[in-house]
C-alpha cells in the first residue's frame, strides 16, 4: 500500500527534477540557436517583450512573398515575420508610396518568426517592429526566387567620404523616405549619415520630419523603419525619445569626422547575439520559444485584414511576468552612437556650407 501511494508522488518528484535541469540547461544554450530555428510564429496575440535588442514577440504574421506594391528579397532567411501593426505598416507604405511614384518596396529583413536574435546579421529587429526596406526600387518585372536571394543592392553611399553618390540618388528617395517618416507609428528611421546628410541640405518647407531620421553605420543601400511599442505589450520597453529638432547639427556633423569610423578598440570582442543565451532574455521569451505554432506560414500570413489565424487563436498563450532586468540595448555598438538614444552632442564646428548650396 504505502509503496503504491509513493510511487506517483516519486514520479512527480522526478518530473519536476528532470524539467528544472531541461530548463537550465537550455538557460545556457544561445538564444539565436534556439530562435533561429524556429520556422513558425507564436500562436498567441500579438505582443512584443523586451527591448528592440534584447526580447522576442508573440503572435508574429508574415508579409506575403508578393504584393501589389512590393517583394520580399531574401526570401530563405525567412525574416518576414513582424508585429501585426509592422506589417500593415509596410503594406500601407507601399501603397502610398507607389501613389507617390515610387515603383514599389523590396522588402528586406523583418524578424525571425519569433523574434529573438538572430543567426547572422541585425543588433536589433528581435521584438517585430524593426523593418529594413531597400532603396532600390521595385523592377517592372517580378523577380524570381534566385533573383531575390542573389539581386546586389545598389549602395547609394561612398564608403571613402560618406557622401550620397549624386549620380544615384533621387528626389523620389527623400520622397520615399518622406512619407515612412509621416506615420505617427514609425518612431525612427535609421538612414546613412550621407543620406541624412543629403535630405538635409536639401529638404525645403516642412522639415519636422527630419527628426525622426537618424543617421546610422551602414543602411546604405536599405532604410530600417522602427515603430514604437504597440497596444497589448506591457512588458515591451520604450527607446529614448528623440532630441527636438531636425538633427542637421553638431550630431550630424560628428559623423563626418574620423571618430565614428576608426576601427574597433578590440575588434575580437563578440558581439552581444554572440553571447546571449535565454537567461538574458525576458523571462517570457521562453513560453514564446515553447507556445504552439499555426499549421502552416501561410495560415499565419498577414492579408490586409489586421487579424492573422495565429492572432484569431485568441488566448494568450504567454502570461505576463514581472518586468525583466533589461540593460542598455547599445552594448555592441563600436563607438559612442546608439541606435536607440540621441547621438552624442559634442563641442565640434558645423561643416560649412558648400560653394553655390
Ligand atoms: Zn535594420
Amino acid at each position: 500500500m504505502l509503496q503504491r501511494s509513493w510511487t506517483p508522488l516519486m514520479a512527480a518528484a522526478f518530473a519536476v527534477v528532470t524539467a528544472l535541469a531541461a530548463q537550465s540547461a537550455r538557460a545556457e544554450e544561445l538564444a539565436k540557436d534556439l530562435f533561429g530555428a524556429k520556422k513558425l510564429p507564436a500562436v498567441a496575440a500579438p505582443q512584443s517583450f523586451g527591448f528592440y535588442s534584447k526580447g522576442c514577440f508573440a503572435g508574429g504574421v508574415a508579409i506575403p512573398m508578393d504584393g501589389p506594391h512590393w517583394e520580399v528579397m531574401r526570401p530563405s532567411r525567412n525574416r518576414r515575420w513582424g508585429h501585426p501593426v509592422m506589417i500593415g505598416l509596410i503594406e500601407k507604405l507601399s501603397r502610398d508610396a507607389a501613389a507617390d511614384g515610387w515603383p514599389g518596396l523590396l522588402v528586406g529583413d523583418i524578424s525571425q518568426p519569433r523574434g529573438g536574435p538572430m543567426l547572422t546579421g541585425h543588433a536589433s529587429h528581435q521584438i517585430g517592429l524593426d523593418a529594413d526596406i531597400w532603396l532600390t526600387p521595385m523592377p517592372d518585372n517580378r523577380l524570381s526566387t534566385n533573383q531575390r536571394e542573389k539581386m546586389s543592392a545598389t549602395l547609394l553611399v561612398d564608403e571613402k567620404t560618406h557622401l550620397v553618390k549624386e549620380a544615384l540618388w533621387k528626389p523620389q528617395h527623400a520622397l520615399l523616405l518622406k512619407r515612412a517618416a509621416s506615420y505617427p507609428e514609425v518612431e525612427r528611421i535609421l538612414v546613412n549619415p550621407g543620406i541624412k546628410k543629403k535630405l538635409c541640405d536639401t529638404v525645403k518647407g516642412d522639415r519636422a520630419w527630419l527628426r525622426k531620421i537618424r543617421p546610422f553605420w551602414g543602411h546604405d543601400y536599405h532604410f530600417h523603419i522602427r515603430i514604437g511599442c504597440q497596444p497589448g505589450s506591457p512588458d515591451c520597453k520604450r527607446q529614448e525619445a528623440t532630441v527636438r529638432g531636425d538633427g542637421c547639427d553638431q550630431s550630424l556633423a560628428w559623423w563626418f569626422t574620423d571618430e565614428p569610423w576608426r576601427p574597433a578598440k578590440n575588434p575580437d570582442k563578440p558581439k552581444a547575439r554572440e553571447l546571449m543565451t535565454m537567461a538574458s532574455l525576458p523571462r517570457e521569451c521562453r513560453a514564446v520559444l515553447d507556445a504552439p505554432a499555426p499549421s502552416s506560414a501561410e495560415a499565419a500570413t498577414y492579408h490586409g485584414d489586421g487579424r492573422s489565424i495565429a492572432a484569431a487563436a485568441a488566448e494568450p498563450a504567454v502570461a505576463a511576468a514581472p518586468e525583466p532586468a533589461i540593460t542598455s540595448g547599445a552594448g555592441a555598438l563600436p563607438a559612442s552612437a546608439s541606435a536607440f538614444a540621441a547621438t552624442p552632442e559634442i563641442g565640434i564646428p558645423l561643416p560649412r556650407p558648400r560653394p553655390g548650396n
